[in-house]
């Protein structure tokens, strides 16, 4: 095998050099803006880009991962998270691959917690979230955890997961989330036609039997074996009226006009929501204020980015905290409108959302 097919797939292709400079005026605010007139508060730190799942949708078998000596070390994720903080980011999710494999996961959240003061999340596949893993993460300074799961039948999850991992490994995390109150505890879906959309109810049932919210999120062409097809994708309308069928639901206003989800409560009263997130269907990145930073150092202005910005050559060639801020300046600054998804040329990005961070 040559060097080259080595690599990732996705590392061929991606734009990685410095940003271009944001106008000098752009600096002086001390926040990060982009040419669109949006306010970045939101990060999301990817920590590695593998994983112990492999889910249909998202990662082959075969995926090949990033080389262990071009990922962040825990220092420097909490150096960025830092500099970040600084320039006005309110929220960081740390997420990948999956997170809670970072054997430094736990240094990394308190880190990020004593030097930034974020609102610090966790995205997990809920493998490894035991009661005594999930007080710690609370431990750490974690406040708030999405646990992703596809299906609450044992049988498919294997088959959907491409694991051994039980089932009944995952519904206990969320358990264990709701119980060290790291909430409010989202549960994230992802319907496939003909796999599990026909759990449409049986989750929005999860969701009102243990107070939660549950969040259909529409299969984007971001997986790492390009199998996606519109005839295997189901819309968030059409989720929406599965369950209204079952459990009619009342519209929630949002606070938040950045949130990627619309949310839903139930007409009867009964507890727990239902949220929709339709990167196809409905873009919503009118409103967007997140930056992506991977596990290997590329700052991301959009998760359909084909442009990454790598922070590496700056962070370990002796770059000052200052030289680190004019960088998420202006990779901020360049963030695209929108992710482009529903244009006749779009062509998905070179790398999966497992190896950028969901
Ligand atoms: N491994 C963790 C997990 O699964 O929660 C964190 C990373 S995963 C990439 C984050 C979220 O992205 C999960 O909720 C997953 O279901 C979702 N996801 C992954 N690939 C996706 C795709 N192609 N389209 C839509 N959502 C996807
Ligand atoms: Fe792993 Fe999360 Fe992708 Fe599933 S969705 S393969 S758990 S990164």
């Amino acid at each position: 095998m040559t060097g080259a097919l080595s690599l990732p797939q996705w590392s061929v292709g991606a734009d990685a050099g410095a940003p271009p400079p944001a106008p000098e005026s752009i600096h002086g605010h001390g926040t990060l803006r982009d040419a669109h007139g949006r306010t970045i508060r939101d990060l999301r730190i990817s920590l590695t880009d593998r994983c112990n799942f492999r889910c249909v949708y998202c990662m082959e078998p075969d995926v090949r991962f990033a080389e262990p000596s071009t990922l962040l070390r825990a220092d420097e994720f909490v150096r960025l998270g830092s500099v970040a903080a600084s320039l006005g980011i309110r929220r960081i999710r740390l997420t990948g691959g999956e997170p809670t494999l970072h054997p430094d996961l736990g240094s990394i959240a308190r880190g990020l917690r004593e030097a930034t003061g974020c609102e610090l999340a966790l995205t997990t596949n809920g493998a490894r979230g035991d009661a005594a893993t999930v007080a710690d993460w609370r431990r750490h300074g974690i406040d708030r955890v999405t646990v992703s799961l596809d299906t609450l039948d044992p049988d498919r999850f294997a088959r959907l997961t491409r694991s051994r991992t039980p089932l009944a490994d995952v519904l206990s995390c969320i358990e264990h989330c709701i119980l060290e109150d790291l909430g409010p505890v989202k549960v994230n879906v992802v319907l496939l036609r003909d796999r599990n959309d026909d759990e449409a109810v049986a989750f929005a049932e999860l969701a009102r039997r243990l107070a939660i919210e549950v969040r259909f999120i529409e299969w984007m062409p971001l997986d790492s074996g390009r199998t996606w097809r519109s005839d295997h994708w189901v819309s968030a309308s059409e989720t929406r009226r599965r369950i209204e069928a079952a459990h009619p639901l009342v519209a929630e206003p949002t606070a938040d006009p950045s949130a990627t989800a619309t949310t839903f409560r139930f007409a009867d009263g009964e507890r727990g929501r239902v949220g929709f997130i339709a990167p196809i269907s409905s873009p919503f990145c009118g409103a967007c204020s997140r930056l992506r930073l991977t596990a290997d150092g590329k700052v991301r202005p959009c998760l359909f980015s084909d442009r990454e910005w790598d922070l590496r050559p700056l962070l370990r060639g002796g770059g000052s905290d200052e030289d680190l801020r004019r960088f998420l300046v202006d990779a901020a600054w360049s963030k695209q409108a929108g992710h482009g998804i529903d244009a006749p040329d779009f062509v998905p990005p070179p790398r999966p959302m497992s190896a950028i961070g969901g």
